[in-house]
């Protein structure tokens, strides 16, 4: 099957077989239409390299994969501890290939590769190891009634599982979702976004080397419009799991009700970012950078509205602009020092810039960037880290998201006004709020309409605990021990003891 790899030089010289093909049943195949998707560096523009692109039958044949495993008794009656051992060797072997995948994501998706290396792969090692942890640990309950019955719940798997992965994070996106559907025995049929298909390509042959039985994990790539709308309308997967655009979410949801598959969604956001006039300046500003700048700002969670009280919003202002200067160092995502690499696409970087445009036309303040980075090689989908002050409730910089190294900054004078106007939105994925009142920080936790809230940081989320949305950021929770109830269904069984017939 040479034809279904290719060997590449990425441009920090690592050496290594890329596959290219659909991994349906632990083989390599290639798309029944021969489509292709090519993937483009957005670093220089170059191209990487082509891989075949799922349609509709291609779908199928993993669908029909995934269901044969669900029922073929090396997966359906695998001990609950050898399955976790599963799990857990592919966290072991992801840790072994760490170098070559976060090379591939750095190419492919334009990330510093210190992020890709010790964050996004770092976090699959980590997801996978914790769900592993759990496949011995999901229990039913048993539900006292009356001496004439015994009634107790057993916690089955769904079945074969469809889950869609976007393009900011691919691996680690990959992982969320693999990690809880494994651990409660599903099988799964997983497409990679096309805007970065390679590195999963390269996680699914570690798949079959760690020992999963064929069809349990089907990998593929192709367009969103035909793979993606394929697994979500297909009438034998029993449940969606998509992380993505809110628009796209809801047309899933849409898709997904020809069945009414079981689904978890986690969409868009804006994300508000509170400072208090008694938060720790120093702190406040720290992590407002993290949590709108890192990841080139294409963060479904980043904090990208901030909201500042009155009495510390210059000085507020200038130590984040002096903040940002000073540390988004933009430049070659292979470089140690770089902080900020490109936009994943050209269609990303474009849509950025047509917020700058809007920001500028409706009045904003443009404190810093608002241009093109065109510093790094004369090419690539870089922009410059843009920060807008004095942003109106109404402007669209404020209510859209961006998904950019774009931030919008406002004051507030009162707590109630800060509530007011942070949940002035559709959205309500996370929140974050800067005091050191310790009152007013659990208050205003519980009053935020958001699925997370930092106190004090911004985006330090962690696979132990529950991450989603409210409102149209999503449904359901994934990481934690929440993130198993989206891979099981609780049979009630009922035992009669003493009929009363
Ligand atoms: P973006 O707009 O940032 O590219 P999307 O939400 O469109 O994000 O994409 C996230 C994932 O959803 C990708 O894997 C993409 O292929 C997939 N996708 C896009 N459109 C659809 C669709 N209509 N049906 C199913 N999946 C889709």
């Amino acid at each position: 099957m040479s034809e279904l790899a290719v060997t590449l030089t990425a441009p920090n010289g690592v050496n290594y077989s890329q596959p290219v093909g659909l991994f349906i049943n632990n083989e390599w195949v290639n798309s029944t239409s021969g489509a292709k998707i090519t993937s483009i560096n957005p670093t220089d523009e170059t191209e990487i390299t082509s891989v075949y692109a799922a349609d509709a039958e291609d779908v199928d044949a993993a669908v029909a994969a995934a269901r044969a495993a669900f029922k073929n008794p090396a997966w359906r009656d695998i001990s609950t501890t050898d399955r976790g051992k599963l799990i857990h060797r592919l966290s072991t072997l992801v840790e072994k290939h760490q170098t070559i995948l976060a090379t591939i994501e750095t190419w492919d998706n334009g990330k510093p590769y210190s992020v890709a290396l010790n964050e996004d792969v770092a976090e699959v090692v980590g997801t996978l190891a914790y769900y592993a942890g759990f496949a011995d640990k999901i229990y039913g309950q048993v539900i006292d009634t009356s001496p004439s019955k015994l009634a107790y719940t057993i916690r089955e798997p769904l079945g074969v599982c469809g889950q869609i992965i976007p393009w900011n994070y691919p691996l680690a996106m990959a992982a969320w979702k693999l990690g809880p559907a494994l651990a409660c025995g599903n099988t799964v049929v997983l497409k990679a976004a096309e805007q970065t298909p390679l590195s999963i390509l390269y996680f699914a042959n570690l798949i079959k080397e760690a020992g999963f039985p064929p069809g349990v994990i089907n990998i593929l790539n192709g367009h969103g419009k035909k793979a993606g709308a394929a697994i979500a309308s297909h009438l034998d997967i029993d449940k969606i799991a998509f992380t993505g655009s809110t628009a796209t979410g809801r047309e899933i949801m849409k898709m997904a009700a020809v069945n009414m598959k079981n689904i978890t969604l986690e969409t868009g956001g804006k994300s508000p970012l509170l400072v208090f006039d008694d938060a720790d300046l120093d702190q406040a500003v720290k992590w407002a950078h993290i949590g709108i700048m890192s990841n080139m700002g294409q963060i479904c969670t980043a904090t990208s509205r901030i909201l500042v009280q009155e009495g510390i919003y210059e000085k507020f202002i200038s130590a984040f602009r002096e903040h940002v200067a000073s540390t988004s160092k933009v430049g070659d995502p292979f470089k140690d020092d770089t902080f900020q690499g490109p936009q994943v696409t050209k269609t990303q970087y474009e849509r950025v810039l047509s917020y700058i445009e809007s920001g500028k036309s409706e009045g904003a303040t443009l404190m810093a960037g608002g241009e093109p980075y065109k510093d790094v090689n004369g090419k690539g989908f870089f922009i410059a880290p843009t920060i807008f002050t004095n942003v109106k409730d109404e402007m669209r910089i404020f209510r859209e998201e961006v998904f950019g190294p774009f931030v919008v900054i406002s004051s507030f004078k009162t707590e109630e006004e800060a509530l007011e106007r942070a949940n002035n939105t559709t959205y309500g994925l996370g929140s974050a709020v800067f005091t050191q009142d310790l009152t007013k920080a659990h208050r205003v936790a519980r009053k935020i309409e958001a699925g997370m809230v930092w106190v004090n940081s911004s985006n330090d989320s962690d696979y132990r605990i529950p991450f989603g949305g409210v409102k149209q950021s999503g449904i359901g929770r994934e990481l934690g021990e929440a993130g198993l109830a989206a891979y099981t269904n609780s049979k009630a069984v009922h035992v009669t003891l003493e009929s009363a017939l």
